[in-house]
């Protein structure tokens, strides 16, 4: 409030792009973080909301069920790793993260064990803004410091490489990722609910891609540990990386999964938590005799609706061949920057591309240099990345790259 960074103001938006209120087009770089895969004003998505709302927009999910509900679920059990076949919906990523978590509280109490209530979690991961999400977040970057006394105290373990660039393993380098993970979680199993990860790609954190067998590893040491699994995949999910959701590159399934975001295109906030049977029966026989959440807006029939033609959508469409196009558009575009002095790495994963600066930029310098070059990226600390929607010409992938080019080029030599 006291020095407001530049706001552009959005009059409305079509396809992958903006219009801004002056009249400028911007290219859309970000998705509207992650979640707008098939861009802005989706016929099929606009139509699937205006038949909605003809019904009902929303009705309590309390003693009351409906078909958006009960269709969406039935998609998500067919379509994420085998055995997550237990829906909770939310309202937001943070929010099924905090259910994730208390699901993994209620399922240890109701094994007698309520001592295991803490939480292991990784170095430069983000989970949320909600309390119990950023009790999971890196404890030592981004915002959460702030409220670093008032958190619950958590587990961190030293995050894994940020090496995977599809080649095979490192076996020096995995082991001895995997051996620190082993070693919190032998410490402090008597205490653990569960390890708490984004599968592959630590987004927030520092946009890192690490290699799958950590992954795969992760999935086995909560097993001899006796710690559940929750993968969050609110940013991955939904193609994002190159497979449907990124325990697929691992061929693993978590105990508990967490998804938003793309969910329902972009078009509103709802969010999923996945679980197995085995955990959802435990919580359902303890003492409590239910899963303890139930906010107002669970179950919105309008986002059901909307998620469903979005998920029917991306299935239509070869998405894995868009997604492979965008990345290869990306490494192509934006790979030259990796010579220009200023810049630390240039990597691409599925349809993600990071350029790396050496420092943390100057936002307030280099979004208004991005916007002028007719491009919506938006820069966080060292990092300037994109994640565009999968229905991205090849021509506007070229001119999103060609502007961010331009756009750092220019930054950096007034550095
Ligand atoms: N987990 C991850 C991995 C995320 O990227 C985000 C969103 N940035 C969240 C959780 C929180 O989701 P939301 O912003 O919808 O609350």
């Amino acid at each position: 409030m006291s020095e407001p960074a530049p706001v552009w103001k959005v009059d409305r938006a079509s396809g992958v792009r903006l219009t801004l209120a002056d009249g400028r087009e911007l290219i859309d770089g970000m998705s509207s973080w992650w979640s707008a895969v098939h861009g802005y004003n989706h016929p099929v998505l606009n139509q699937a909301a205006a038949s909605q709302l003809e019904q009902m927009s929303h009705v309590m999910f309390g003693g009351l069920t409906h078909e958006p509900a009960i269709e969406l679920a039935r998609r998500l059990v067919e379509l994420t790793p085998a055995g997550l076949d237990k829906v909770f919906l939310a309202d937001s990523g943070s929010v099924s993260v905090e259910v994730a978590m208390k699901m993994a509280i209620q399922y240890q109490q109701a094994r007698g064990k309520p001592e295991k209530h803490r939480f292991a979690a990784l170095e430069r991961g983000y989970h949320g803004d909600t309390t119990g999400a950023m009790s999971v977040c890196d404890p030592n970057r981004g915002m959460h410091h702030v409220f670093a006394g008032v958190l619950s105290s958590n587990i961190f373990v030293p995050a894994p490489a940020d090496n995977w660039r599809g080649e095979p393993a490192c076996p020096e380098t995995l082991g001895a990722d995997l051996d620190n993970l082993e070693r919190s979680l032998q410490q402090h199993s008597g205490q653990l609910a569960a390890l708490i990860l984004e599968p592959v790609v630590q987004g927030a954190g520092g946009m890192r891609f690490y290699h799958p067998e950590y992954l795969k590893g992760a999935r086995a040491l909560c097993d001899q540990y006796d710690v559940l699994l929750i993968a969050d995949e609110i940013a991955t999910g939904f193609g994002r990386t190159g497979e449907l959701f990124a325990c697929n590159h691992a061929d693993i399934s978590p105990d508990i999964l967490c998804l938003g975001k793309a969910l329902t295109g972009g078009y509103m906030t709802l969010a999923a938590t996945l679980t197995t049977p085995q955990v959802a029966e435990n919580i359902s026989n303890g003492e409590a005799g239910c899963f303890m959440h139930g906010p107002t807006f669970m179950g919105n029939p309008l986002a059901c609706r909307v998620a469903c033609a979005s998920i029917d959508l991306l299935l239509a469409t070869h998405w894995q061949t868009e997604v492979q196009r965008i990345g290869s558009g990306l490494q192509q575009g934006l790979g030259s920057l990796q010579a220009l002095d200023g810049v630390a790495d240039v990597r691409v994963l599925g349809a993600i591309g990071v350029v790396q600066l050496d420092h943390a930029a100057n936002t307030r310098r280099l979004q208004p240099l991005l916007v002028e070059q007719g491009v919506w990226v938006r820069p966080f600390a060292d990092l300037v990345y994109v994640m565009p929607p999968f229905v991205m010409n090849d021509q506007d992938l070229h001119c999103l790259c060609q502007g961010i080019q331009a756009a750092v080029r220019e930054y950096l030599a007034a550095c």
